[in-house]
């Protein structure tokens, strides 16, 4: 077994094997295409291509791919052989700069939303050479932007990229009002992934699983997790060996896994890799994600990343923690070690809090997808509210400012444990609030409000959008200043006052934050369908257009594709839902009955006058319940017929939050209710006790 170091980065084309393999000048252009992003000749290319084929085939593969990230939110791949026919019937293995740069799979099976016509179904795939090719499964794997023909990206990498390239930008601007000159400003991310893992002979017995991710039925067991006995728990060998497993799948790709703990419902856990530049971080999500799920499959087991795989227990969230930092390592949400002091630092953070409060709409939009509904305001993730969380210290440095009362600072507490042995540390300023969907913790901000499933892209191309806007708009002002440090402090000034509501340090699941929201003015878009028309407002668009993020054609596609989507998970999920009634849970009652009536008849056959109320009792209630579930189906059903009427996607999705969803809920109460009066031999399903615990 190799050591980590050795294993670490072994199937990644990364830098070193860059300069091992490739002659010094073409080395030097990559690299400076890599950091600064300057375009690649293909002279250049085909050097890199062939190199890294040699590479590639040295350790086995056979294929290569454009690995590329569509607007399903998965990755695509489409694999093709080095092969490469010689006169004399033989084989060589080949690769070229041109097949490096550019694909063009046949997108027409992917959602455009509408941009691209059947007629041009063809897309573009253009290399990404900031995210380093790895090798999976036997391809070569090259990281990929996805675009049409008329260069509207049809992807989540490609207005990544250019959010990117938005925020450093502006950064730049706003760091040479200081003084400051850097080559590149980057934004970071370390995305924690929570996930569920359930025996696959059980979640084969599911259609709910297997069908939408998610149980649609469920009776609660007697056990869930109050006793709070899973999180950070010990961890069940069947688990360790699969998280070990993970581990070193992950190190060979090159990603930073790093933390591994038991979550808080039963089967729950969760990794966080070591946070990297954004777009590598989206990357390694993605295949993260994608790992989790190949490994749980030679360990005989299923990994879960839906939202709320279970209702009742905890769901699974992302949490995407996020600075800026600079070429020159310098991270630019490090308040040092006086904040208040620190006129970059509050600016900075006064053009966030701006950013934020003006643009709520799109970070609560960044996240909604159908699963994700379920989590949020629902007392285990944070409020559908978008508020920021800042801590003591920098909230009442914030409140000095804005007031112009001074700012008295507190010597840092000190934490003692009263045990002579065990040494007192400062006390934590920003001690977390895990209610906040978007906290300060100490030099970065965690957005909490992510689903386990999403792709991190969408809300960090919000961020880094939101807050290039801010800088450039701070920066149009202070470019222009006569009396710098005045102007500086009245603009700090005059935002935090503005701008403050946005700032909330209690607890966000309580109702009081909620009508308190209300009073603020803040948003509260509890669905998709509530939030998702925010994304087109003008004002957004014009933002996204101005930094050359989106077009606006390009925000109505993806508008349309999500909606779409959110529509057609609750179209399966409610169409399992009906299957499973009528084909499962039905037929099981009926079974359960009948053995209950013939029990009653053949003990009143031979006990004349014999009572029988349990029977009669049992038959009474169950049957009754039958009878409901059946007509809950039919009401389902209308609902969902009904939905057709709708006249756009917009009324469409409206309709599947307020009539087929509450349809949808009525009819898993009844069979729940089934569930704990039908005998365990007759229910036809594993139930939730099974799947949180026999794993
Ligand atoms: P917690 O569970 O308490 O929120 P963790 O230590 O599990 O914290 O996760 C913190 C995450 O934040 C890690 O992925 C870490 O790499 C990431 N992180 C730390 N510093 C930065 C930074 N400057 N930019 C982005 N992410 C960061
Ligand atoms: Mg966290």
């Amino acid at each position: 077994m190799s050591t980590v170091p050795e294993l670490f980065g072994s199937m990644v084309f990364n830098e070193t094997v860059m300069k091992e393999r490739l002659p010094k000048d073409t080395f030097k252009v990559l690299k400076k295409t890599m950091d600064e992003g300057s375009p690649l000749e293909e002279g250049v290319a085909n050097i890199v291509a062939n190199a890294m084929k040699d590479w590639a085939v040295e350790k086995g593969a056979t294929h290569y791919t454009h690995w590329f990230q569509p607007m399903t939110g998965i990755t695509a791949e489409k694999h093709d052989s080095f092969i490469s026919p010689q006169t004399d019937g033989t084989v060589i293995m080949e690769f070229s700069g041109k097949e490096l740069i550019k694909g063009e799979p046949d997108g027409s099976s992917f959602p455009s939303g509408g941009i691209r016509a059947t007629c041009e179904a063809r897309g573009y795939t253009a290399w990404d050479p900031t995210s380093p090719a790895f090798i999976k499964d036997g391809s070569l794997c090259i990281p990929t932007a996805f675009c049409s023909y008329g260069g509207e990206a049809l992807d989540k990498k490609t207005p990544l990229l250019r959010s990117m390239d938005a925020i450093d930008k502006q950064a730049k601007r706003i760091l040479k009002l200081f003084g400051k000159t850097v080559k590149r400003v980057c934004t970071t991310v370390g995305p924690e992934q929570e996930y569920f893992l359930i025996d696959k002979t059980l979640w084969e017995q599911r259609k709910d699983l297997i069908y939408t991710g998610r149980t649609l039925f469920g009776a609660k067991p007697p056990k869930g997790q109050e006793l709070e006995d899973h999180y950070f728990g010990t961890i069940k060998p069947r688990i360790s060996a699969y998280m070990k497993e993970l581990d070193e799948e992950l190190w060979k790709l090159g990603i930073l896994a790093k933390t591994k703990h038991n979550e808080v419902a039963p089967a729950q856990h969760e990794m966080a890799p070591i946070f990297t530049t954004t777009n590598i971080a989206a990357d390694d999500n993605q295949l993260t994600m994608e790992m989790m799920k190949k490994v749980a499959a030679r360990h005989g087991l299923v990994c879960l990343l839906h939202e709320k795989p279970f209702a009742g227990v905890n769901g699974s969230g992302k949490h995407n923690n996020w600075s800026l930092s600079t070429d020159k390592g310098e991270n630019l949400l490090e308040p040092g070690s006086t904040p208040e002091e620190n006129a970059q630092f509050l600016l900075i953070l006064t053009a966030i809090i701006k950013g934020i409060d003006e643009y709520q709409d799109l970070l609560r939009a960044s996240v909604a997808t159908a699963g994700n509904d379920h989590r949020l305001g629902a007392n285990e993730a944070p409020p559908a509210i978008i508020s920021m969380f800042l801590g003591d210290e920098l909230d009442s440095i914030l409140e000095s400012i804005r007031t112009g009362k001074p700012y008295d600072r507190k010597a840092k507490e000190v934490l003692r444990l009263g045990v002579d042995a065990l040494p007192a540390f400062p006390k934590d300023n920003t001690d977390r609030n895990r209610t906040s969907p978007f906290a300060f913790t100490g030099n970065k901000f965690e957005f909490r409000s992510l689903g386990s499933s999403l792709s991190i892209s969408c809300p960090n191309i919000m961020l880094n959008t939101i807050v290039a806007e801010e800088f450039a708009q701070f920066a149009d002002i202070l470019e222009k200043s006569k009396d710098f440090t005045k102007d500086l402090n009245e603009l700090i000034k005059k935002t935090l006052s503005k701008h403050h509501r946005i700032i909330f340090n209690g607890n966000g699941y309580s109702d009081e934050w909620v009508r308190e929201a209300e009073k603020r003015g803040l948003l509260n878009l509890k669905t998709t369908s509530d939030a998702m028309p925010y994304f087109i407002a003008q004002k957004n668009i014009d933002m996204f257009k101005k930094h050359g993020v989106y077009t606006g054609t390009e925000m109505k596609a993806r508008y349309e594709i999500q909606m779409e989507e959110y529509v057609k998970v609750l179209n399966i999920e409610a169409l399992t839902m009906i299957e499973m009634t009528r084909k499962q849970i039905v037929p099981a009652v009926f079974k359960y009955l009948q053995s209950v009536s013939a029990t009653a008849a053949g003990i009143k056959a031979l006990v004349p006058g014999a009572e029988c109320s349990a029977e009669a009792g049992i038959v009474q209630t169950v049957s009754g319940l039958c009878d409901a579930a059946v007509k809950k189906i039919a009401a389902l059903e209308t609902a969902m017929l009904n939905s057709k009427e709708c006249a756009d996607i917009t009324a469409e999705a409206k309709f599947y939050t307020a009539s087929v969803i509450p349809a949808m809920t009525e009819l898993r109460a009844v069979a729940d209710e089934l569930e704990t009066l039908v005998g365990e031999d007759y229910w036809p399903f594993p139930t939730y006790g099974d799947l949180l615990f026999r794993v």
